[in-house]
């Protein structure tokens, strides 16, 4: 499918009764600006990101502009799989979601859940997100920008804790984690 302004690759489809209309981000993002009065903010599609420790991270960033909200994310370009999520309402200031994105992603790539022998740290705990993995068909559970097969991350830690208590909690994706 083909943005039906400009011909690039379509990246969304707005339903609108029976019809879908595709657009590229760009044209997608000029016609919410034009229509609910966004501003369209200037910013490098490209960033790199250095941890309190270690070496830096390149990640790509885009913006989405929405009827009710915009949203900012990050996805780490590599190997590893580091992502983070940043929404606003549609007044909030592009440049507050910036710094709130910036600072989540120096935050996300300082801490470091797995052990290099494959045990969890001093705090007993992981924290990572859900990710659909095409090739297997199921969910990969990403942490530390590892992604592990749900079950297998599970598996591999529940021995080690017999007699505990566990915790599972789900969090919206635009969500801080401590
Ligand atoms: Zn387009």
């Amino acid at each position: 499918m083909n943005c039906i302004v400009c011909g690039a690759e379509s990246r969304i489809g707005v339903i609108d009764k029976d019809s879908c209309t595709h657009y590229c981000r760009t044209c997608h993002n000029t016609m919410m600006a034009d229509r609910f009065g966004y501003d369209i903010p200037e910013y490098p599609q490209e960033i790199t990101v250095k941890p309190s420790q270690g070496k830096q991270r390149r990640f790509s960033v885009e913006y989405w502009a929405y009827p009710d909200c915009k949203i900012l994310t990050a996805d780490e370009i590599g190997p590893s799989h580091y992502h983070c999520l940043v929404v606003g309402a549609m007044d909030r200031p592009f440049t507050e979601m910036w710094d709130e994105l910036i600072r989540r992603l120096k935050k996300q790539i300082s801490v470091k859940y797995v052990k290099k022998d494959g045990n969890l740290g001093k705090d007993q705990k992981a924290v990572g997100y859900l990710r659909y993995n095409k090739e297997r068909d199921d969910l990969d559970y990403v942490v530390d920008g590892f992604p592990y097969p749900w079950y297998e991350f599970i598996a591999q830690h529940i021995d080690n804790y017999e007699g505990w208590q566990m915790k599972i909690e789900f969090i919206d994706s635009s969500d801080e984690v401590e």
